[in-house]
């Protein structure tokens, strides 16, 4: 059941990608579809999907439409256009894992 409700969240998210050109409402419906589903199953929104969203008003986020990606420093800023929020995202985790893996080809 876990697996399916996991695949099920992946698939509306791949939707909610592939409609927010022509049809915006439907994706922010299929984030709260997934979100729905995560909750009931008490699942985690994948890493990959986590950042597509709003997590005030739970709009799907298409960076360059209705979200604006700014990088600053450490961390990357992501506004949500729809209600104003901005999320701020260290990615110290990102570049550590880079210097990891430059560390281990150099020494493999
Ligand atoms: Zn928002």
């Amino acid at each position: 059941m876990i697996e399916i409700a996991e695949e099920r969240i992946e698939i509306l998210f791949n939707r909610a990608s592939e409609d927010f050109s022509l049809h915006p409402e439907r994706s922010h419906r299929y984030v709260n579809m997934a979100r729905k589903i995560a909750k009931k199953y008490n699942l985690k929104i994948p890493g990959t999907w986590k950042r597509r969203f709003c997590k005030r008003c739970h709009h799907f986020l298409q960076p360059g439409s209705n979200c604006k990606i700014r990088l600053s420093g450490s961390s990357v800023n992501i506004k949500c256009l729809e209600c104003g929020e901005a999320v701020k995202i260290p990615y110290i985790k990102e570049k550590k894992e880079r210097r990891r893996r430059k560390f281990e080809s150099n020494t493999f």
